[in-house]
């Protein structure tokens, strides 16, 4: 546009000019973004992506059958086109039809009665899903009315405690109550984590087996409208005892300290919510607001003494003597995603895919570890192909027919990065897991032919 041309525009106009032209700018910009991400993710698919082991996960053994290729996978191309019922013949077809398409979001559906990319071909009904791992889909966002660092996809590592102690007592549950024992925990890129249960008799659940599951896991009831959240019986039962010395561990340090969920009035009348009892909560509001030198555990010990010595002992009391510990459960106790656990056919997030807003890959978690993992730390896909660069640079300026330098320029390009850890941990699961898988088929011949 000329300054003429702008001189004869009213200030309205040349204000809407102004703000299209912004937005053009930022469109370019997001376009190119889309571009870099498009070679970023191509590089990805082609040198990081551990098809081996991954295709080995999901076959359940070395050699390719109706396990893989009877598995729905569905992509999200970069326009945001969703494509369900992918399904592919081996690691290289995967591998292929990745790098033609390079989507931004992999998702992993069931295992069907027939190849999902023929679906269209059966009639109508036909086709139906038979197997899947039981999955857990932990969000952040759920725990959005009780975290006060963060709210919708922000997390920091305050709030990632949450994660931690979902990971322990769900990682617990299901090994020692279950007795599971493939349980892969993923990150899921940005605000969350995902379990797989990979165990042959949690993969043939059906639907009303995976509810049970849920029912016997869940323990925080009701929407955003229900104070009290939790109830349960005086005496608790074994599972829950176990999920109480996990919250018992870090009670005061992720919710009284780093929460300071008893820090302000808007905070701990949620907390005096839940009590409810006419004779406790205003005593308790007015000692909190009297003084303002306490902090939350400072807190939280004159709600628990209270409670036992209300201040009016013949006041009829309206809260069970077990109330301190059910908001210990309310705050702290794993919020799960019923409906990704309870349907077969539900789509999840695949392992080392990378999320399109973050950018980083949905790495391994490590249960047994889970206090030092840091969802801030987890690799970069920008971050992967500059290491990948930056080592092959290294090598060229080393370049020299010494073996050492011979050595140097064979490295696999993942070895090259900070993915490699988390690949090595995949790649021990996944063969322990098929492994057992293998030694199970022999004791006892699955009967493979239901797929055909
Ligand atoms: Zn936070």
């Amino acid at each position: 546009m000329t300054a003429d041309v702008d001189m004869q525009l009213d200030p309205t106009s040349q204000r809407e000019i102004e703000a299209a032209a912004a937005a053009w700018e930022i469109a370019e910009r997001k376009e190119l973004q889309q571009d870099s991400l498009a070679l970023l993710l191509r590089a990805y698919y082609q040198s990081l992506f551990p098809y081996k082991p991954y295709f080995q996960w999901l076959n359940y053994g070395p050699v390719a059958g109706p396990t893989f290729q009877h598995r729905e996978f569905s992509f999200t191309l970069q326009n945001d086109i969703y494509i369900r019922f992918q399904s592919f013949k081996d690691a290289e077809d995967l591998r292929v039809e990745l790098l033609r398409m390079c989507p931004v979001k992999i998702d992993i559906g069931a295992i069907y009665n027939a190849k999902p990319k023929d679906k269209k071909t059966l009639r109508q009904g036909a086709f139906q899903p038979l197997e899947k791992e039981l999955v857990f889909d932990i969000d952040m966002t759920d725990y959005d009315e009780i975290r006060t660092c963060c709210s919708g996809g922000d997390i920091c590592l305050k709030c990632w405690d949450f994660m931690t102690v979902a990971i322990k007592i769900i990682d617990r549950a299901l090994r020692d109550d279950f007795g599971f024992k493939h349980r892969l925990w993923v990150y899921s890129g940005r605000r969350g984590v995902h379990c797989w249960v990979c165990d042959s008799r949690a993969r043939r659940l059906d639907n009303e087996g995976r509810k049970a599951v849920v029912g016997w896991l869940e323990v925080v009831k009701g929407g955003v409208q229900k104070t009290r959240k939790v109830q349960l019986p005086a005496t608790l039962p074994p599972s829950l005892q176990q999920a109480m010395h996990v919250l018992k561990e870090h009670f005061e340090e992720s919710i009284l300290r780093k929460q300071d969920v008893l820090g302000a009035p808007e905070q701990w009348r949620k907390v005096l919510d839940i009590i409810g009892d006419d004779n406790v909560r205003p005593a308790l509001g007015k000692q909190w607001s009297s003084d303002d030198t306490q902090d939350s555990v400072q807190r939280w010990a004159s709600l628990v003494k209270l409670l036992e010595n209300p201040p009016n002992p013949r006041a009829k009391r309206t809260y069970s003597s077990h109330i301190a510990r059910d908001i210990m459960f309310q705050y702290m106790y794993p919020r799960l995603d019923d409906k990704v656990t309870s349907q077969l056919n539900h789509l999840l997030k695949s392992p080392f895919c990378i999320h399109p807003k973050t950018g980083r890959v949905c790495v391994p978690i490590d249960a047994a570890t889970c206090e030092q993992f840091n969802p801030l730390k987890v690799p970069v896909i920008e971050d992967l192909i500059n290491e990948i660069n930056a080592f092959d640079k290294q090598a060229e300026s080393e370049a020299g027919s010494d073996s050492a330098a011979t050595a140097r320029r064979k490295v696999p390009d993942v070895e090259k990065t900070s993915l490699k850890p988390y690949v090595q941990m995949f790649k021990r699961f996944v063969s322990q897991l098929v492994k057992d898988e293998i030694k199970q088929n022999q004791a006892t011949p699955r009967h493979k032919q239901v797929y055909f």
